[in-house]
């Protein structure tokens, strides 16, 4: 129960597919095994942002941006880290665990984890 952060944060990550998550926000189109769109992060007029399905993450050719699900969610929408979890939560229709303070730790090891990656 105390690793119900990175567990519940697994969860997601199986449950949602990365494509649908950026593709509310990005036109995405398929080329091969990636799908690509015009990057949300930097300005272009030619597609440099791609997005991989089956590894969850995306990645921009242009500006450098990569992350998951989850650091996608916090950039567009200037969310920190638990409100995008709890969005994600609603789209995957899991029930969010209860929030305990002793979290804060994990969410911040968490935080350091997606930068990293
Ligand atoms: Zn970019």
């Amino acid at each position: 129960m105390a690793k119900y952060d990175n567990n519940f944060t697994d969860q997601l990550r199986e449950r949602l597919s990365i494509v649908d998550v950026v593709s509310r926000r990005v036109p995405l189109v398929k080329k091969g095994q990636n799908y690509w769109g015009c990057c949300p992060f930097h300005n272009e007029k030619t597609p440099s942002f791609s997005v991989r399905e089956d590894k969850g993450f995306y990645h921009c050719f242009g500006c450098g941006k990569h992350g998951d699900i989850i650091s996608f969610t916090m950039e567009m929408e200037h969310v920190d880290f638990m409100t995008a979890i709890k969005e994600l939560a609603e789209m995957a229709g899991i029930p969010l665990p209860e929030i305990k303070q002793k979290t804060k730790e994990q969410i911040e090891a968490e935080e350091t984890y997606i930068s990293i990656t």
